[in-house]
C-alpha cells in the first residue's frame, strides 16, 4: 500500500531521511516511534506531498507519488497525479487544524462537496453518521472554539474520514490534549481500527497505545528504520540498544 524506497530528504545541511526503506501493507496499522527530530513527521508530510523527496521513490496503492520512474530516470510527478493520490489519504494533526470560521458541519462537508463533488445533502448525511460515530452528534452546529480539545480532535478525525480515505496518517494526535481527554480519542481510534480496513500510519509517544493498536512498530533513528517488529516484541524486548535506550527514556 505504502512503499518508500531509498528515500533521502534533507533540510539545508541537515539530513533527515537517509536511504529510508519502509513498507506498509493494505489495512495494516503501523506506528512510527523514535527520538525527536528523527524524521517521523517528515515521512507523513512526504506522503501528503507537503514535502518532496531529494532522492528515492514513494508509492501509495501502486502509484508513484512525488517522483515516478521513467526509463530508469526519476522525474517529478505532475500536480494532478499527486493530487489524485493525496485525495485518498487523510491526515490528522496534533493541533486539530479545524477551520475556525466554520461550524462542525461546515468542517465535515467542505472537502467532500468541493473535492469529491458530493451534493450538500449527501455530504451532510455522511457528516451526521460520522459525528454519531465519534459521539458528537449534538455538536453539529457548534463552532470549533466552543469544543474541548478532545472533542475538536474527534471532529478532526471525522473530517478526515469524511473523505473516505484508504490511508489515515495520525501525527501525535493526543500530544496537545489534557490527559483525561486522551483515552476517549484513543478509544475512538481503536474502534476505527476494528471496524474499517483503512491503512493507518501513526506517529505517537503513547507507547501503551502503540502496543495494543499497532500490528507493527517501526523505530526510526539516524534517518532510517533501525528496528521493525510486532509491538509485543519491539516494545518489550527490543533488539537494538538504541531502541532500548529510547524506550527507557519515554516509558
Ligand atoms: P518530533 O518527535 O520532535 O516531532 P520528528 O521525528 O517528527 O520529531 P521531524 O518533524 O520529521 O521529526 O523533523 C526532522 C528534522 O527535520 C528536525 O531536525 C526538524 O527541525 C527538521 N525539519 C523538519 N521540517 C523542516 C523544514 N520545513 N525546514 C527545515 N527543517 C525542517
Amino acid at each position: 500500500m505504502i512503499v518508500f524506497e531509498g528515500v533521502h530528504k534533507r533540510f539545508g545541511d541537515s539530513v533527515v531521511l537517509s536511504d529510508l526503506d519502509l513498507a506498509v501493507d493494505p489495512g495494516e496499522h503501523v506506528t512510527l516511534i523514535g527520538p525527536s527530530g528523527s524524521g517521523k513527521t517528515t515521512i507523513l508530510r512526504l506522503l501528503m506531498c507537503l514535502e518532496r523527496v531529494d532522492a528515492g521513490t514513494i508509492r501509495v496503492g501502486g502509484r508513484y507519488l512525488s517522483h515516478m520512474h521513467r526509463r530508469g530516470e526519476l522525474v517529478p510527478a505532475d500536480e494532478k497525479h499527486s493530487r489524485d493520490v493525496r485525495r485518498r489519504i487523510g491526515m490528522v494533526f496534533q493541533q486539530f487544524n479545524l477551520f475556525p470560521n466554520m461550524s462542525v458541519l461546515g468542517n465535515l462537508i467542505e472537502a467532500p462537496t468541493r473535492v469529491l463533488g458530493l451534493s450538500r445533502a449527501e455530504a451532510t448525511e455522511r457528516a451526521a453518521e460520522l459525528l454519531d460515530m465519534v459521539g458528537l452528534a449534538e455538536k453539529i452546529d457548534e463552532h470549533p472554539a466552543r469544543l474541548s480539545g478532545g472533542q475538536q480532535q474527534r471532529v478532526a478525525i471525522a473530517r478526515a474520514l469524511a473523505m473516505r480515505p484508504d490511508v489515515l496518517l495520525l501525527d501525535e494526535i493526543t500530544s496537545a490534549l489534557d490527559p483525561e481527554l486522551v483515552a476517549g480519542v484513543l478509544r475512538l481510534l481503536r474502534r476505527i481500527g476494528d471496524t474499517t480496513d483503512i491503512t493507518i500510519l501513526c506517529v505517537t509517544h503513547e507507547i501503551g497505545f502503540a502496543r495494543d493498536f499497532s500490528d507493527r512498530v517501526l523505530m526510526l533513528d539516524g534517518g532510517r528504520v533501525i528496528e521493525d517488529g510486532p509491538p509485543d516484541q519491539l516494545l518489550r524486548e527490543p533488539r537494538q540498544p538504541r531502541t532500548k535506550e529510547f524506550l527507557a527514556a519515554v516509558l
